[in-house]
This record gives C-alpha cells, structure tokens and sequence, in this order.
C-alpha cells in the first residue's frame, strides 16, 4: 500500500488525463485525412481516382458528369488524392459524424464537352488536291 500511495496522491491533484468527448473536442493533427471531398469544378472526369483506389469505393461517370464515394468503405489511404491529375481530391480536417445509415459522397459535375475530330475537316482538303492532281496531268519528261 505503502507503494502506491505517492501515486494515489499525484493521480488525485493531477488533472485528467481524458476529455469529455463529444463537448470536448481534440485538435486535429495537421495532414489528418478527415472526410474526403472532390472539388467538382476542377474535376475532368478521367477515373483516374476510381481506378486507383484499393477499395473501389469510387466511382466516376465521364458522360454524366457525376462522381460517387462509399465513406464507408474508404480506407483513407489517400492514393486517389495523390493520383489525380487535376488535383481536385483534398481531405478535410474534420472526420464524417457516425451515421446509422450507409451514406454516398454523390457529386454533380459539369461533363466535359466531347472532343471534334481533326480528321473530318482535313478530309476535304485531302480531296481538293487529288482534284487538282486529276485535273493537272503530269509532264512527260522531256526528251534530249
Ligand atoms: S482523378 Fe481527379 S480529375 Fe480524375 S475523376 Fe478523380 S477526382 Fe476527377
Ligand atoms: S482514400 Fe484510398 S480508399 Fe479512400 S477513396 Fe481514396 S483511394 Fe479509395
């Protein structure tokens, strides 16, 4: 008993060593991966994010401009923030509130815009000059 006793009394005159968690709230370290969120407006749409995530919990539709994510099945490795080229993935600091329903990250976006091709309009010139070739006939070449 006799042992104990110095820390029985250092334990009562110190403060305690929890927080009264949910009033009491910890400062998040910096860098912390908190809830996931895509900054829509930058977002081209490429999947690169859905093919590299080792949980396959995203999932992005080019042509309806739409990205989805199951929070509940991220890991919060940060691979699909890393791996995007339009740099649009951030972490906030602040993680999701618990949930008793499972919930999906569904974000609307502006689809991009389907690319014209070059080739229709260098078809018709192509034409134009087998026109002229048919039209001008080659030179016999002279003779000596
Ligand atoms: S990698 Fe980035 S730009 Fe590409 S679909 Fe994912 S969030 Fe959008
Ligand atoms: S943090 Fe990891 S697990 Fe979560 S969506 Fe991104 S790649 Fe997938």
């Amino acid at each position: 008993m006799l042992t104990f006793t110095p820390n029985i009394l250092k334990n009562l005159a110190a403060k305690p060593a929890t927080r009264k968690y949910p009033f009491v709230k910890r400062e998040q370290f910096s860098g912390v991966r908190g809830e996931l969120y895509n900054d829509i407006d930058n977002c081209i749409f490429c999947g690169m994010c859905s093919r590299k995530c080792p949980t396959q919990c995203i999932t992005v539709d080019k042509t309806a401009g739409t990205w989805v994510c199951d929070p509940f099945t991220c890991v919060f490795c940060g691979i699909c923030a890393d791996s995007c080229p339009a740099k649009c993935l951030h972490f906030h600091a602040e993680h999701r509130p618990p949930s008793v329903e499972r919930e999906t990250i569904s974000m609307q976006g502006e689809p991009p815009k389907p690319k014209v091709k070059k080739k229709a309009k260098a078809a018709p010139a192509k034409e134009e000059a087998g026109k002229k070739a048919k039209a001008e006939p080659e030179e016999a070449p002279k003779e000596d």
